[in-house]
């Protein structure tokens, strides 16, 4: 077996257990930020999100306030 072939076997088994981790992970200790695009001529087309990481398993996450509102509301309050 060639090295790069060991090397991906390798790392497609972190990003597995990386994965796995983050899957179990409440999120219950993150950081988040608003986003939004506003200013748009029609107001319809205005998007409000929130950025959340989560300081205990890394993961990146983003919640649109239309799309995921639960989600949004959950981690507006993390917001500095
Ligand atoms: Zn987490």
């Amino acid at each position: 077996m060639k090295r790069i072939d060991v090397l991906t076997k390798i790392l497609g088994e972190i990003q597995d257990e990386i994965s796995t981790l983050q899957k179990q992970c409440p999120h219950n200790d993150v950081e988040a930020e608003f986003g939004s695009n506003s200013g748009n001529l029609c107001e319809v087309d205005d998007l409000y999100w929130i950025n959340v990481r989560c300081k205990e398993c890394y993961k990146h996450m983003r919640f649109d306030s239309n799309e995921h509102s639960n989600e949004y509301r959950k981690y507006a309050k993390f917001v500095k």
